[in-house]
Formats: structure tokens, C-alpha cells, sequence
């Protein structure tokens, strides 16, 4: 079938904080840029991000690049890849005074420079005390950020398809990527976009989950394009649970207010974290503090009628601190938890809230995947970029430090934006001939779902993966929950491949967009079950009851035999998995040696 075709150098699908910052760099090299995003750029889910940005600027207290790449490889658990987290947290300060500059509101200090809060694992000196470390505004700073990179885009003539959902990755016989096919939202319009560069910053896949902090677009399509065009998805079993959501309602409540204060009280008033994290205390990294959460609500020391929460204290903050650095919290507490912030304390509970893992990539923010099954080297793939939730370069290894997803977006959004310059440039080319049997392979999708009778509804088929996830693979995970989580998904996927759309009479409706996004969120569900059940340790947000915690295995973290990134491939229906080691060595400095992850 012949569809119309979009000729551009680069495509970039997503208009987050990581394809805006990505299209900033091409766009100002000259070359012809457009982004697809299924929403209007400032809508993009990072404009939920409250808390802040991490760079060591050092504008309240002294603080070191160096300190803060150590602060990530220990929240890592050792997972992160060495080279680009000392690339990241080195590249800091300059994407942070670059965002200034693009007219960023950030808060400011009495003397005009930038405000910092600590968060969460953010320490000085090597890991003795918590730090100032998190650029903010106020507890808006995603938005802030949105609004200053989009007006930066449209300055330097980006062209923008607001409300076009890409379906495909398209790829030649060779593997290199030729760009997208996608669907006008609001017509069902598909056309071709060409491009000799392609960039994912496609975001999450929090929605997998029932309880989620996540917008409904984070469904992962990405993930789910890029798998299904033979690209494999890197450590999709770490999930990060933010400790924080509303207890019934999962929005989030920034880490920023137990970095202004805030402290995490049991039923009996207690501040429990002292007994978890005697030295970061609240402010331990997210894992640790979810875990002895729900530590406290198993043991009968929870909150309310049911016991299922505990209780975020700020009622010893002076009000006008919260209403000045805090007010959309104050917002949020008064309208999903019925409670004013400022008289009583917000039950919360730990909710997904972000993927560690993704479209494997490097520092330069370029895709690779090994050379062959089962090798040990690692390519890129000519013409593909990814940067932000949606990639793993890898900085977060098994768990996040807060307010180093926003600087991951920056650094690593403009370092693909600067490779995908550089292949343009130093190797200018027509574009390549286009595979015809994978735009009609893509096509397919959309004609099943026009044909499908008597499958099962999008609806019902999509909360059953949910309720499998947070069943089965949520913040403690069970050897045998996670063998029958196997079980269940691969029918669940079974029965999405059958879905029905009602009324197909419409050209386009929103049950077939869906649709679609169930597709991608089946691979991601997946892609995470077998990689948490294959995984036999426990490591950052990974942890499971069968662990063996001993000396040479840490809070049952077992470097010799798991210290590896875990490479997922779709294979057909089927699917497998490979490892590859994690990079121990920095670009500039020693080795951040193995250690026990204690706060
Ligand atoms: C409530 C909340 C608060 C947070 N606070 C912080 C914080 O304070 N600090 C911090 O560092 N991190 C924070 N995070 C994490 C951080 O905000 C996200 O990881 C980050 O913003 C993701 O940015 P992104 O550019 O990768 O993706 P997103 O901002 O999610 O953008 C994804 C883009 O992809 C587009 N897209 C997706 N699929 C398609 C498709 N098929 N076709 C076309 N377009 C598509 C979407 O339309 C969107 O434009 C927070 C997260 C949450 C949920």
C-alpha cells in the first residue's frame, strides 16, 4: 500500500524535555528537523517533574562533580555504566547555565544565584552528609523547563507535528533506521516520515503498572517500536517506586518536600527512617525508603482504617516556606488527599514512578546492541539516537537519585542531538530507499484492528497486565510470584493480540489509539517480568525473598555472578535474553570500587 512520505534529515518522535533539548542541537546546526509527539510539547510528562535538576553548582555549600558521580554509582547499586555517569554529572553545570540562558526561571538565592534543595542520596565529601545539589522552580521546575526549551525550539524553526502518534521504527535489510511511520491523531491519517537520523525521546512506560505517578500517554511506544524492529530493551527490571504517591490516588508528592524538611511518620508517630537510614534518614535513596515503608505497613504500623499508608509530616515548616517552595504540593495534598499540607500531615504510599532501564545507548546518546548473539561487542545502529526515560545509557543502573532524570534528559537529549549532527554532517547522503515490506508490515497493525470481531476489549485486557505487574513484580518481589507473573503475561499477551476496537465504523476514534499503545506496553510488561525473574539477586530497586544475604553477597547483592546489564530481545512471539557487563571504568578518573550500599 502506498502512503504519503515526509522527507526530513531528522525526526525526532517525542517532545519531552529529551526530544526538545535533542532538536534545539539539530535544529541549530541548520539541518531540517521535525518532531512527532502525541501531545502538545508543554504537555509532555515532564512538565509533572516538581523537585528539581541535580548539578553540583555549588551555590549554597561546596559541592564536587565528583561527589555527585559517586552519589549515582551508589544509588546505582553498581549498576551504572561508569563512563557516561561521570560524563553526565560533569556536562551538569554547563546544560544547566545553558537552560538559564534560554530563559529557565529557575529560584534564586538573596545574592541571584540559582537556588539549590538536597534530595534524596545527594551527599558531599564522598557520601557524608546530604548536600544542596537540586536546581529548582519552585515545585514546577518540568514545567519551567518545557516552556523555555519549547520557546527555544520555535526560535530556531523546529517544525513540530503536535498530536501525530508514531507507529513503527522502519529499518532496511542492513539495520539501519530510516524513520517512522505515523498516524494523525485527528484524522487517522498515516504517512511516512523519512529521515537519515531518527531520535526516540518517547519518555516511560510508568502506565504498565496499576498504581503509577505517570501520565496515561507513558505507555512505553518507544520501547515496544523499538523491540519489535529487533532491538533489545536493557535492565527493564528495575523499576523505581516513588515513596511518595497519594495514598489511593498515586500523584506524586516531590522527594523536594522531604529535602525542605518533611519527615515520614508511622502510627505511632514515629520517625521510622531513623531505624532504616541512621545517616540520610528521609532522605535516603528512593529504594531504601520504599522498601522500609512498606516495611512498616506489613508489620502492622501503617496508617488509618486499613493501615496501608504512613504519613508525610510538614506541619513543623513555617507556612510561608511551604506556600513559596512548595505550593503545588500544598494543591495536590488538598485536592487527591483531602488534607491541608500546612494543619495535618499527606498519607502517601510507594507508587511507580520510573524505568531505569530501555532502549540501550552509550554517552554519545547513539543506540547499540551487540554484534552478534551472545557477543561481548556492542555497535551502534546506524542512524537511531534515544535519550531520556524512554533510553538506558546506562546512568541509573538499578535505581534513580532524584532530579538526575531531568539532567539525564538535558545531557544526554543534547549529545544525541550532537551525534546525529555529526553523522549528518560529516557523511552528507540522499536519503536511503525505503523498505516497503516494513511500512506494510506496520500497516498490518492498524488493518487488524479494523477487521478483529469477538476478541477481548482494550479495557480489560490492559488492566489485567496492570494488576499482573503490581502483583507480581512491585517493590518486594517474590520467587514464585514472579515464575507465575511469567505465566500470566505471555497469556495476557496472547489475548492483546486478539483485542477488539468498538465502533470501527469511525475513521478514527480513541479506542484505536489504545489499541496501539497496548501493543507497546505488552512488550515493556514483558520485556520486565522475564528480566525480573531471571534476574537471581537483589540489587537497587530489585529485590527479591530468595536472595542470600551474606558477607560476600551484600543485602543479597551478587556481583560475581550478576554484576550485568540484562539485554531482553522480542524474538517472533517468543523472546530471550543476553548480558553484558556493566563499564567500570570512568573516562577520566578511578574506578568507583564495589562497596555495600548502606545510607
Ligand atoms: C510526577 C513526576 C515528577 C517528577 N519529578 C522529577 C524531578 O523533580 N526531577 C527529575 O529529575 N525527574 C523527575 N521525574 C522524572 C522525569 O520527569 C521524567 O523521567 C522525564 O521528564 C522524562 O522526560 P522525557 O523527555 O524522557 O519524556 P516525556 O517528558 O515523558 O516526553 C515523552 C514525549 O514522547 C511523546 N511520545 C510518546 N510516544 C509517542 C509516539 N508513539 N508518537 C509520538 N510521540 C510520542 C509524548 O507525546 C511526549 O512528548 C518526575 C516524574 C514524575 C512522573
Amino acid at each position: 500500500m502506498t502512503i504519503p512520505i515526509r522527507k526530513f534529515d531528522a525526526i525526532i518522535v517525542g517532545a519531552g524535555g529529551a526530544g526538545l533539548r535533542a532538536a534545539i542541537q539539530l535544529s541549530e546546526a541548520g539541518l531540517k528537523t521535525a518532531v512527532l509527539t502525541k501531545v502538545f510539547p508543554t504537555r509532555s510528562h515532564t512538565v509533572a517533574a516538581q523537585g528539581g535538576v541535580a548539578a553540583s553548582l555549588g551555590n549554597s555549600e561546596e559541592d564536587h562533580w565528583h561527589w555527585h558521580m559517586y552519589d549515582t554509582v551508589k544509588g546505582s547499586d553498581w549498576l551504572g555504566d561508569q563512563d557516561a555517569i561521570e560524563f553526565m554529572c560533569r556536562e551538569a553545570n554547563e546544560v544547566v547555565v545553558e537552560l538559564e540562558h534560554y530563559g529557565m526561571p529557575f529560584d534564586r538565592l538573596d545574592n541571584g544565584r540559582i537556588y539549590q534543595r538536597p534530595f534524596g542520596g545527594h551527599m558531599s565529601n564522598f557520601g557524608e552528609k546530604p548536600v544542596r545539589r537540586s536546581c529548582a522552580a519552585a515545585d514546577r521546575t518540568g514545567h519551567a523547563m518545557l516552556h523555555a526549551m519549547y520557546q527555544r525550539n520555535i526560535k530556531v524553526n523546529t517544525q513540530f507535528f503536535v498530536e501525530w502518534m508514531a507507529l513503527d521504527l522502519i529499518r532496511d535489510a542492513e539495520g539501519e533506521v530510516l524513520g517512522v511511520t505515523a498516524m494523525d491523531m485527528e484524522t487517522g491519517e498515516v504517512a511516512m516520515f523519512h529521515a537519515k537520523a531518527t531520535i526516540f525521546a518517547t519518555g516511560g512506560a510508568g502506565r504498565i503498572y496499576y498504581s503509577s505517578t505517570n501520565a496515561f500517554i507513558n505507555t512505553g511506544d518507544g520501547l515496544g517500536m523499538a523491540a519489535r524492529a529487533g532491538i533489545p530493551l536493557e535492565d527493564m527490571e528495575f523499576w523505581q517506586f516513588h515513596p511518595t504517591g497519594v495514598a489511593g490516588a498515586g500523584v506524586l508528592i516531590t522527594e523536594g518536600v522531604r529535602g525542605e524538611g518533611g519527615i515520614l511518620r508511622n502510627s505511632s508517630g514515629e520517625r521510622f527512617m531513623e531505624r532504616y537510614a541512621p545517616n540520610a534518614k528521609d532522605l535516603a535513596s528512593r529504594d531504601v525508603v520504599s522498601r522500609a515503608m512498606v516495611t512498616e505497613i506489613n508489620e502492622g504500623r501503617g496508617c488509618g482504617p486499613e493501615r496501608d499508608f504512613v504519613l508525610l509530616d510538614i506541619t513543623h515548616l513555617d507556612p510561608k516556606t511551604i506556600m513559596q517552595r512548595l505550593p503545588g504540593i500544598r494543591e495536590i495534598a488538598i485536592q487527591f488527599a483531602g488534607v491541608d499540607c500546612i494543619k495535618d500531615p499527606i498519607p502517601v504510599v510507594p507508587t511507580c514512578h520510573y524505568q531505569m532501564g530501555g532502549i540501550p545507548t552509550n554517552y554519545l546518546g547513539q543506540v547499540v546492541m551487540p554484534t552478534s548473539s551472545g557477543s561481548q561487542t556492542n555497535a551502534p545502529v546506524p542512524g537511531f539516537y534515544a535519550a531520556g526515560e524512554c533510553a538506558c545509557a546506562s546512568v541509573h543502573g538499578a535505581n534513580r537519585l532524584g532530579t538526575n532524570s531531568l539532567l539525564d534528559l538535558l545531557v544526554f537529549g543534547k549529545s544525541a542531538g550532537a551525534s546525529a549532527v555529526e553523522y549528518l554532517k560529516q557523511a552528507p547522503r540522499a536519503h536511503k530507499p525505503l523498505p516497503q515490506e516494513a511500512i506494510d508490515r506496520s500497516l498490518a497493525r492498524l488493518d487488524r484492528l479494523n477487521t478483529q470481531k469477538d476478541g477481548a476489549s482494550v479495557h480489560e485486557s490492559r488492566l489485567a497486565m496492570q494488576r499482573a505487574m503490581q502483583n507480581h513484580c512491585g517493590v518486594f518481589r517474590f520467587s514464585d510470584k514472579l515464575k507465575q507473573g511469567v505465566e500470566r503475561i505471555v497469556d495476557i499477551e496472547r489475548q492483546i493480540a486478539a483485542t477488539e476496537i468498538q465502533d470501527k465504523s469511525q475513521v478514527f476514534n480513541t479506542a484505536r489509539l489504545e489499541a496501539l499503545e497496548l501493543d507497546n506496553m505488552i512488550e515493556v510488561a514483558k520485556a520486565t517480568m522475564v528480566s525480573a525473574e531471571a534476574r537471581k539477586e537483589s540489587r537497587g530497586a530489585h529485590v527479591r525473598d530468595d536472595a542470600i544475604d551474606s558477607a560476600e553477597r551484600p543485602n543479597g547483592r551478587d556481583d560475581k555472578n550478576w554484576l550485568k546489564h540484562s539485554l531482553w530481545f522480542k524474538d517472533g512471539n517468543g523472546n530471550r535474553l543476553e548480558y553484558k557487563p556493566v563499564v567500570m571504568s570512568p573516562l577520566t578518573v578511578e574506578t568507583i570500587e564495589l562497596k555495600t550500599r548502606a545510607y
